[in-house]
């Protein structure tokens, strides 16, 4: 089969003999497509057999030439070209020219090298970087980029470290955040009272001595701090989940070596190539069956993934590998509050949490958080947008060559914001939650801060329709025009602007909530779609949830509606059913009543919450530690599972109420419940239950897709962070003839809905 891929790379691969070398090595392969130079980075594309274009990206970065340095490196792929022959482009820089803030790049080998050498003059330094590695959206404070705009502004360089930034034949030629154990900034330990307890490598010492106690360390990083301490040691972690209040959410691991995450977890090529990749992100690996335990349960309980990755700062290598084995790194902050960034900020916020706190004097100028990115169907597909990856533009396609400067103001969970400036977006990092004050100055700051980098002064604002979203009340209150943009609308717009398409397509946007424009809560829906609107062609049945917004924690509160849905009051009944028996018979007559009157049991459309249903119908999870979880675990279960040839029924049916907004189909779920419902009472495997939903779902897509006729599906929203329901959907679309694309780069959560707003805006700019 025929692929194109895609490859943005930036870094110093100007000047290098890069370009040739991107030649032959398409040449070799025989590949088509071009290689384009511009003051934005080198983009390639490559065509032909999907096993040589794959050969094409894993050979890129080892075999390049030697004086190129790659720092940043983005695949998407793409619908064919229709490409003959491989050509180099001649550098096209017409248009708007924005300047390019690079993301924080890992540690490069070189700098490695130095630290651990005792010769070195950076020996054991932790803030040893250089022009192919080190800090930079996070200590950019405007541009150009010089170190005087940036957080190193307050160390002067000392006579050393200014011939090395002076001299062009050097590593550290213009490397803005130079530094050396003689001038740079320095590490201390302070106990929770912030008073100081040793400094430099003393510091580092006595905190790999107080991990090895069982202690827990708010150690100051990149992009903020991280909560640490040792993943093997159960009552360390078990006493970290009970401070942060984070009971069953996974913890992020940071092992010292691939080899390390290799022992743990089954690692396949490219998941090795995203760990040591510039970005080094979190990537979530299925762990070994019989793994040494070098990671305590506690740490993703219940959980057959691991989110590992590596060291990527000269802090984090010295830490780790000293330590000499994989810590817990998790975010240092409270529950779901943006990360921690400024030292004595963290004592006050950290209060409670660390024991000690490793600190050092540079300031972070705005968070990142690490992103975390997970291998389906042979590609990476991005979960979260932040350290490694913000801010690099995504291309808006079509249209946003000749679009004035908007801003895109996101969602509500998972926030994030964009901007556009001309053929680009350019995305925020991950903010977060906006439940908290912590969370919306954050929201505030990264708007502000976007706006002064790029000097842009928006002529629009996009934002989602729900009125309540603290989101949509900023972009109210700007004093601009306001475009508002259907969540899940903006969902597929977010997955056209990925895969470079302008539709018509099928828009599958499945997720837990989104303001519907009829009054109801929108979650399961089918639109065509291109660009510029959209009309809903189908939906998932609705079902009423009793007690409303405490439904999205309460998955038992889900199953009871769906149960109504098919049942009705009898549904009291069915003690045999776990969700039913998880209420008292008082509650569950008070639930039933709220349904009969349809009084605080508002109506939803929503995937998340039918898969909340069947999750607590298997009895997998009645109430939830923190969100997404059932609809998570759902997902293993039917990894484990065989449908065994089984096949739930689909049923589709004409019209929903009339209206604007449809749907003209409606996919009664009603049938795939009642054949849970019956495999229960048979006592059939929970794992078989939730293969076999899985799999029904994907039927049903596939089934409005061929009443759809739309030969383009896309598919987005939270829902298809699910491996399972992606890959049974995608096989399914493929059978049945259809093309079916998904998401890449920008993550199929709300983490995407400001880059479909964003695209929609400049659609109808
Ligand atoms: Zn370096
Ligand atoms: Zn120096
Ligand atoms: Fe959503």
């Amino acid at each position: 089969m025929i692929a194109r891929a895609r490859v943005a790379v930036r870094g110093a691969v100007q000047g290098v003999g890069f370009r040739p070398f991107v030649y032959r090595l398409a040449t070799e392969l025989g590949l088509a497509g071009w290689v384009l130079n511009s003051s934005a980075g080198v983009f390639i594309e490559v065509e032909g057999e999907r096993p040589a274009v794959e050969a094409f990206l894993a050979r890129l970065t080892p075999e390049r030439p030697p004086r190129a340095a790659i720092h940043s490196l983005e695949t998407s792929w793409l619908d064919p070209g229709g490409y003959r022959g491989f050509e180099i482009r001649e550098s096209a820089d017409a248009g708007a020219l924005t300047a390019l803030v690079m993301p924080d790049i890992a540690t490069c080998p070189d700098c490695l090298r130095e630290i651990r050498d005792p010769a070195n003059r950076r020996f054991r330094y932790p803030f040893t970087n250089c022009t192919n590695c080190g800090p930079r959206f996070t200590i950019v404070e405007a541009l150009p980029y010089d170190r005087p705009h940036t957080s190193m502004k307050a160390f002067t360089m000392c006579p050393a470290c200014r011939r090395e930034y002076e001299d062009p034949l050097d590593r550290r030629f213009h490397a803005q955040p130079n530094a050396c154990p003689a001038c740079g900034p320095q590490l201390a330990l302070w106990d929770a009272e912030g008073r100081e307890r040793a400094r430099g490598d003393a510091a580092l010492g006595a905190t790999v001595a107080a991990l090895a106690d069982g202690a827990i360390v708010a150690v100051k990083g990149l992009g903020g701090f991280h909560l640490v301490v040792d993943a093997a040691d159960a009552r360390a972690v078990a006493r970290l989940r009970e401070r942060k209040h984070r009971e069953e959410k996974p913890l992020a691991l940071m092992f010292p070596t691939l080899d390390a995450v290799r022992s743990a977890c089954t690692v396949s090529a490219l998941d090795a190539r995203l760990l040591t990749s510039p970005e080094a992100p979190i990537v979530l690996l299925a762990r070994r069956a019989g793994a040494v335990p070098a990671v305590a349960e506690g740490v993703a309980p219940g959980n057959p993934y691991l989110g590992a990755m590596l060291p990527y700062t000269p802090l984090h290598h010295l830490l780790v590998g000293d330590f000499g084995r994989a810590v817990v790194a998790t975010s240092g902050n409270l529950s779901d509050e943006p990360i921690c960034t400024e030292a004595r900020d963290s004592l006050v916020r950290l209060k409670g949490l660390a024991d000690l706190f490793l600190v050092h004097d540079r300031p972070i100028v705005r968070h990142a958080d690490d992103s975390i990115v997970r291998v389906m169907l042979g590609r990476e597909l991005v979960l979260r947008r932040a350290r490694g990856y913000a801010p690099l533009p995504v291309p808006l396609g079509p249209g946003g060559d000749h679009a004035p400067p908007l801003l895109a103001v996101g969602a509500h969970l998972k926030n994030t914001v964009a901007v556009s400036a001309g053929p680009n977006a350019f995305l925020s990092q991950h903010i977060g939650d906006l439940e908290t004050p912590e969370a919306n100055a954050a929201f505030e700051r990264v708007i502000e801060s976007f706006r002064a980098l790029y000097r842009l002064e928006p002529a629009a604002v996009a934002a989602d329709q729900h009125p309540d979203y603290l989101s949509t009340r900023f972009a109210r209150a700007q004093g601009l025009p306001v475009v508002e943009v259907q969540h899940h609308f903006a969902h597929v717009a977010a997955c056209l602007a990925e895969n470079d398409l302008d539709g018509p397509v099928l828009g599958v946007s499945w997720d837990g909530t989104g303001y519907g424009p009829d009054g109801t809560i929108w979650g399961g829906e089918f639109l065509r779609a291109d660009r510029r609107g959209f009309t809903r062609v189908a939906a998932l049945a609705r079902f009423r949830l009793p007690g409303g917004d405490r439904a999205v924690k309460e998955p038992r509160r889900s199953a009871i509606g769906v149960l109504y849905a098919l049942l009705g009051p009898r549904l009291r009944d069915r003690r045999d059913l776990a969700p039913v028996r998880a209420f008292r018979a008082g509650e569950l007559d008070v639930l039933v009543q709220m349904l009969d009157k349809g009084v605080n049991a508002p109506e939803t459309s929503s995937a998340g919450r039918l898969f909340d249903a069947v999750a607590a119908l298997t009895g997998v999870r009645q109430v939830m530690g923190f969100e997404g979880q059932a609809a998570m675990e759902l997902e293993f279960l039917a990894h484990d599972g065989e449908t065994g040839g089984t096949a739930y029924p689909v049923r589709i049916v004409e019209g929903g109420p009339a209206g604007p907004y449809g749907p003209a189909l409606v996919v009664d779920w009603r049938p795939i419940i009642a054949a849970v419902v019956d495999d229960l009472s048979r006592g059939a495997r929970a794992d078989t239950i939730a293969a076999r939903f899985h799999q029904a779902l994907a039927d049903a897509i596939v089934a409005v897709a061929r009443r759809a006729g739309e030969p383009r599906v896309v598919l987005t929203g939270g829902c298809f962070q699910n491996r399972e329901l992606t890959e049974r959907t995608v096989r399914g679309l493929d059978a049945a003839g259809f093309r079916p694309y998904w998401h890449q780069r920008v993550p199929p959560n709300d983490g995407g809905i400001a880059l479909g707003q964003l695209v929609v805006a400049v659609s109808r700019a």
